[in-house]
């Protein structure tokens, strides 16, 4: 078993902390331009005109998170030590950071007021949102700053030393939990294939993916791509968004036509900035993404995690196919059990009521003496008879026409054949009955069958038309057996 094992240890606590500093600043920042862009929308399907107030919101927006995103890198980390920074510097640091803050509320008002009355309800509420959305991030600004004064981490601040008490819980439960990649030997066994016009690429994940004993394929263009899937479908495809011949997106179209995602999964490789590319794959049947750079755990978590996807999905359909087999299939002979004729039986009758030419005729055969077949070779003998019996009315029955066993040793067919066609058939088949011989422990048996034979078109239900049969069947064991009764022939065996 192959472990992997991170080589970076994990962020420290400090770290933690600052991540979740710049998320809570980030995430209400970036929510701005999502409702402005819902606001814009509203304004122009209402053919409200104004004018460049919307633009000064999200260039106030980008300046907001490009200040802050200077301010971060400016103050935290190794950069943090080497400036220290008086009081004044910090006040105008917070000032900075809010007058782009009061340009998108100020705006927002603006437009409020303006539009008040022709606008909807909801789309008001968005406006509203924007001013919430940025009085939290000036919330946000304020923590930050804070922060990087130094004044939150003091132990009479309640909020913060739990903030760093439970990063630093985070911190120590990275480092003990033992996330190691378990390869078992399917996985080993999986054929990957890397597209990727960039060689140095190609060769990277090829060695990242060899080293955990994976074994790849590389194209460096899509048609060699198209080549190699059709060459053997592999069981998992990295897939580059920008190759010089076809695009990822219509390589995986391409690919869909013949394969469905959980036949042949395909993790889209890409640089961050294809976001629309990316969710265009993902809607086309990508399974996943990965972003360049690369990093080598990322990678063969999601490669592992796609190809054990796969692994499982197969064995469960083997599973599915199995337990179907087993609903379906009599256990001792193997021909189909008396659910699946039945079922097929009444299925029959509603077609055969809907069109004439969808007449059919039954057969329930039963073997005669067969309790003396078990009384003189046992039990074992008794079901090498019945497997034979099963295996030559199987032979002798094709689709559409089929046969099930319904019974001990009764067995009911379903036959698409008229009625003149139905005796020339059970002539042909009490020869072979008769024909037939069971080797069983060096003994040959021999046996015979009886056979009520019934037409759809005699009785309106399918209950109806086994009875028939039945009833014939009864008639033909007590007229002397080795015989088929149908309406009124009666064809007798050797
Ligand atoms: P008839 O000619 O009137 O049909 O007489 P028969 O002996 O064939 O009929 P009966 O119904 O008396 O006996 C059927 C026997 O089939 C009884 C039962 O023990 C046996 N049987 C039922 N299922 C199996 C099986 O799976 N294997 C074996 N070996 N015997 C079975
Ligand atoms: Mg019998
Ligand atoms: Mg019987």
């Amino acid at each position: 078993m192959d472990k992997l094992r991170p080589k970076e240890s994990s962020k420290g606590a400090e770290e933690i902390v600052l991540t979740q500093i710049k998320q809570d600043f980030i995430t209400p920042a970036n929510a701005i331009f999502d409702y402005v862009d819902m606001v814009e929308k509203a304004l122009h399907q209402k053919d409200l005109i104004f004018n460049d107030e919307i633009d000064q919101i999200k260039s106030s927006c980008t300046k907001l998170i490009n200040q802050y995103e200077e301010a971060f890198v400016e103050n935290t980390g190794v950069n943090a030590e080497s400036i220290k920074k008086s009081s004044e510097e910090y006040s105008e640091l917070r000032h900075n950071l809010r007058t782009p803050l009061n340009a998108i509320i100020g705006y927002s008002e603006i437009l409020i007021e303006d539009f008040e009355d022709s606008l909807e309800k909801g789309t008001i509420e968005d406006f509203e949102q924007i001013i919430n959305l940025a009085r939290e991030t000036e919330k946000a600004i304020e923590i930050f700053v804070d922060y990087i004064r130094g004044e939150s981490i003091n132990a009479n601040n309640d909020a913060s030393s739990n903030q760093l008490e439970s990063a630093e819980a985070l911190f120590k439960s990275l480092g003990d939990i033992e996330y190691s990649i378990i390869l078992d030997d399917d996985i080993k066994q999986s054929d990957i294939l890397i597209v990727d016009d960039n060689k140095t690429n190609c060769e990277v994940l090829q060695r990242r993916l060899s080293m955990q004993g994976l074994s790849c394929r590389t194209s460096y263009d899509g048609n060699s791509a198209i080549a190699e899937v059709f060459k053997k479908t592999p069981d998992l495809i990295l897939l580059d968004v920008i190759l010089p011949d076809i695009n990822g997106l219509e390589l995986l179209k391409t690919f869909r036509k013949e394969h469905n995602s959980e036949s042949l999964p395909v993790i889209m490789v890409s640089a961050f900035d294809d976001v629309d590319s990316i969710s265009k794959c993902i809607q086309l049947g990508a399974q996943d993404y990965l972003p360049k750079p690369i990093n080598g755990t990322i990678l063969l978590a999601k490669v592992v995690a796609a190809l054990e996807r796969k692994f499982w999905r197969e064995r469960e359909k083997k599973l599915v196919d199995k337990l179907h087999i087993q609903a379906t299939t009599d256990q001792l002979t193997g021909i189909y059990n008396r659910r699946v004729i039945f079922e097929a039986l009444d299925e029959a009758m509603d077609n055969s009521k809907k069109s004439k030419d969808r007449d059919f005729s039954i057969i329930i055969f039963d073997i005669d003496f067969f309790k003396k077949v078990n009384d003189t070779y046992g039990h074992a003998g008794g079901d090498a008879v019945l497997i034979s019996f099963a295996q030559l009315l199987q032979t002798e029955i094709s689709s559409p026409n089929i046969v099930g066993r319904i019974g001990g040793e009764e067995f009911l067919a379903i036959l698409y054949l008229s009625k003149d066609q139905a005796v020339e058939f059970c002539k042909k088949l009490i020869k072979k009955i008769n024909k037939n011989v069971v080797n069983f422990d060096g003994i040959d048996i021999k046996i015979t069958s009886s056979g009520g034979v019934a037409f759809s078109n005699e009785t309106e239900t399918s209950a109806d038309l086994t009875n028939k049969a039945d009833e014939r069947l009864y008639e033909a064991k007590k007229e002397g057996r080795n015989r088929f009764k149908l309406i009124d022939i009666e064809l007798l065996g050797d």
